[in-house]
Formats: C-alpha cells, sequence, structure tokens
C-alpha cells in the first residue's frame, strides 16, 4: 500500500497523504481514533553500506480525557528513522505500511489529557472542574481517608 522507493547511492524523498479513517481500523488505538489525514514524508536513503528509510508523521487524534472525559484532539509529529532488511526490498520497492502503523501504535502517550493539568471531575457531584469549582467536599468522600479524619477531629 505505502510504497517508496529505494535505489542504491541515492536519496528518494517520498510523500503520502491517506485519510486517517481508511488507514487505521475501527479498534486500532485502545482509546480514541485518528481524525482526518495522514500525512507521511521522508526519504529513503542508502549510503552503500545500508538501506534507511526515515521521515515524518503527521496526524491528529480525538480522544475523551481520561480525567475529564471530554473529547479532545490532539495533532501530532512523530518521527521515525529505520534500517531496512535489503531481503524486504523488493524491485527497488519497500512497503512502509506495517512501519508506520507500528510507530502510530507505539508512540501514543499512556495517559490521554485535554491537557496537562486537567482537573478532572468532582467524584461528589461529577461537575468538570476545568469549568470551576463545586461546593462538595471532596476530602470526606475517599473511603481510605475517613478513618484518618476522624482520628483528627477525635
Ligand atoms: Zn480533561
Ligand atoms: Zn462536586
Amino acid at each position: 500500500m505505502l510504497k517508496v522507493q529505494i535505489f542504491k547511492g541515492e536519496i528518494v524523498p517520498f510523500s503520502f497523504k491517506l485519510s486517517a479513517e481508511k488507514f487505521c481500523s475501527e479498534d486500532f488505538l485502545d482509546n480514541g481514533k485518528f481524525i482526518g489525514e495522514i500525512e507521511i514524508f521522508g526519504e529513503t536513503v542508502n549510503n552503500g553500506l545500508e538501506f534507511i528509510v526515515r521521515g515524518k508523521i503527521k496526524c491528529c487524534k480525538e480522544f475523551n480525557c481520561d480525567r475529564c472525559l471530554t473529547t479532545a484532539t490532539e495533532n501530532q509529529i512523530h518521527e521515525f528513522e529505520e534500517e531496512i532488511d535489503s531481503a524486504e526490498i523488493v524491485e527497488n520497492l519497500f512497503d512502509i505500511t506495517e512501519l508506520v502503523r507500528d510507530i502510530l501504535i507505539a508512540s501514543q502517550p499512556i495517559q490521554n489529557l485535554c491537557k496537562a493539568d486537567c482537573k478532572g471531575l468532582c467524584p461528589v457531584c461529577g461537575q468538570n472542574l476545568n469549568d470551576g469549582e463545586c461546593n462538595c467536599n471532596r476530602l470526606s468522600v475517599d473511603p481510605r481517608l475517613a478513618p484518618l479524619m476522624d482520628f483528627k477531629n477525635f
């Protein structure tokens, strides 16, 4: 699908634009999906010794924030540089489809946050605390803290 050209002793540029929907299956990511276009561009290099493919992937991810659950989007750029096994080059072509998919999955953050300092939801009333404080006494609801509070009040 995404075949790049490789020639001995040459640098060959490549660039692709794909529909994120078509390129990634629905369960591609654990949380969220890529939307719009995925751009992949770079070059292949053969210096006489090794074959290298390097470039950038630009994409946009839509997801639900782990803390406040609102839908957010994030533009991502992933750089890559990989050595290619010459056995996988067929008639001066190398397929980077799997490589691109692997990079997209491997470079996702463990936490998906709408912003780094997202305040999350109030565990009592469910208010999105990014929109403002509620009037709940949130300390008293954590059962692990309850005995501690009693002790302090005693
Ligand atoms: Zn959030
Ligand atoms: Zn509240």
